[in-house]
């Protein structure tokens, strides 16, 4: 038997997909290790049923505190197994085993959270004007699609899963093909915690298969999706037909916006890892740097030489920071990026090249002369390629910065507060930090502008996102 789950969870039991089995590979070796099954419309149908009994026959209605207590058992579970999800997940993504053991612990973090949540979901009472009494409710919605990308497969697997269960919902998960395995351990730590059958249930399979059965489902009422933005457009219209809810975490193109009154030594030595980390496949990574004109040369030399300091390589090991990208094919994708701004002369200042033969690895790389008009400045790359441009009028800066389709995240570095509050609020983006990368917080709603998504993960806007609004009127 295999030391981790590789069948679909469907009602509380393993069974094998009629799908072709997904193979799954070692980044760090280009070995492959395991096969795990994948389900069709067949299965997704049969997940989809069982969360709906579920749902009737008891999810829906469970006392809230009752409720709560699972998801605590469920936090715990995970806490215990903080260890063997982070070495699972970094075998199947690459990621460095220290952020694999920080994004298992934080997911346990998300858990308690949305237990805790369950005892402030609150509806109103309403002065209406004709008097008598007026109040409302929020209720659970049925059956929720939660549909996951590669690049941080536990976490984000925690996010959707979390509010929407705590809100009453029964959750059907399907992740990413490339990396369904933490999903897999997570279904199997929710049967261990005592969750009900059919409450969470988990259905690796191809996007166009599983995910579009699941999407188009009549009985699933939302899609909590985070994706690539152009899937992310195909999802909502397949939900159009039943109108059903929507959430959309999506792509992005963040700016690090660097004023040449800040820190700027200390913005010059932690932005490397703001769009290096997870090797630049993170939505949030801030790819586009705004750096004040006159200390546009010594930042440069500095985040080169930190760039260049970067632990790089076996991602098992405790102090590594950079480790492989996940696929051949995602590597190659940065790789051209980088050939035609190398084609176009900008300046790579460092970089870009393959660091051996073994691994799907990529020295991260520094642009410098790039035009506004590049793809590298214009597309999200999602792969560890920064490219920067100096600005001097605050103005025109912000006019570059808004020149995107995107809008997740961003940065600004000053010591004129403000300023920087003045900055923040004009950047189109959903989240936004100053004087510091992080930006993502569990209690805080998480999301983006325009086509970086629609609606918010985290906090308890997502928990209220995956209930529906009823009024009740009482007359006099
Ligand atoms: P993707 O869009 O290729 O796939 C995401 C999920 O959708 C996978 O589970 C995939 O199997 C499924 N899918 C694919 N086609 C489908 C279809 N036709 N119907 C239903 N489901 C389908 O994204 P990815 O390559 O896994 O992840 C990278 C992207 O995710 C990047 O664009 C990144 O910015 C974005 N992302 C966004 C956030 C955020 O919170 N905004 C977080 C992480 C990643």
């Amino acid at each position: 038997m295999s030391e981790f789950p590789t069948q679909l969870l469907i009602n509380g039991k393993w069974i094998d997909g009629s799908g072709d089995g997904l193979d799954i590979t070692n980044p760090a070796t280009e070995q492959s290790f395991a096969e795990i099954s994948a389900a069709t419309a067949g299965e997704i149908n049969q997940a989809v049923e069982a969360g709906q009994a579920a749902f009737e026959s008891g999810w829906r209605d469970m006392p809230p505190g009752q409720r709560s207590e699972l998801l605590h058992h469920l936090a715990r579970r995970i806490r215990d197994n903080v260890e063997s999800i982070a070495q699972l997940e970094t075998r199947n993504v690459g990621k460095p085993i220290s952020d694999a053991r920080w994004e298992a612990d934080a997911g346990a973090k998300v858990f308690e959270y949305y237990a805790g949540a369950i005892g402030h979901l609150c509806g109103q009472t309403i002065p209406v004007a004709r008097g008598g009494f007026d109040f409302t409710l929020r209720q659970p919605m049925g059956v929720i699609a939660a549909i996951t990308p590669w690049n941080f497969p536990f976490l984000i697997a925690c996010w959707k899963v979390a509010p929407a269960l705590a809100a009453g919902n029964p959750v059907v998960l399907k992740p990413a093909s490339l990396t369904p395995l933490t999903a897999l351990l997570l279904g199997q730590l929710a049967q261990e915690a005592g969750l009900p059958d059919g409450v969470l249930q988990v259905v690796p399979g191809a996007g166009s298969e599983a995910g579009n059965a699941l999407a188009t489902h009549p009985l699933v009422r939302k899609i909590g999706f985070t994706g690539s933005t152009e899937i992310g457009a195909k999802i909502m219209k397949l939900a159009a037909n039943d109108i059903k809810r929507v959430s959309l975490e999506l792509g992005g193109k963040s700016p690090n916006i660097v004023f040449a009154d800040a820190n700027w030594q200390r913005a010059a030595d932690e932005s490397p890892m703001s769009v290096f980390a997870n090797t630049g496949q993170d939505c949030c990574a801030r790819s586009r740097m705004f750096v004040e004109q006159s200390i546009f040369d010594d930042f440069v030399n500095q985040f080169v030489a930190a760039t260049e300091a970067l632990k790089i390589g076996d991602p098992t090991l405790d102090e590594t920071q950079v480790g492989p990208m996940v696929c051949a094919s995602q590597r190659e994708l940065s790789e051209t990026f980088i050939a035609e701004a190398r084609d176009a002369n900008r300046d790579i200042r460092t970089g870009g090249d393959r660091p051996g033969d073994s691994g799907f690895y990529l020295n991260p790389a520094v642009i410098t002369g790039v035009e506004t008009v590049d793809r590298a400045w214009r597309e999200e790359i999602f792969g560890p390629v920064v490219c920067m441009r100096p600005f001097t009028d605050e103005a025109e800066m912000l006019r570059e910065v808004n020149d995107t389709n995107f809008g997740l995240s961003g940065s600004v570095w000053s010591s004129d507060l403000n300023r920087a509050l003045r900055v923040a609020r004009q950047v189109e983006s959903g989240v936004i930090s100053i004087n510091t990368h992080s930006s993502v917080h569990t209690e805080a709603p998480f999301g983006g502008f325009k086509r970086s998504g629609l609606g918010r993960d985290l906090g308890m806007s997502a928990m209220e996102a995956c209930t529906e609004v009823k009024n009740i009127y009482v007359g006099e």
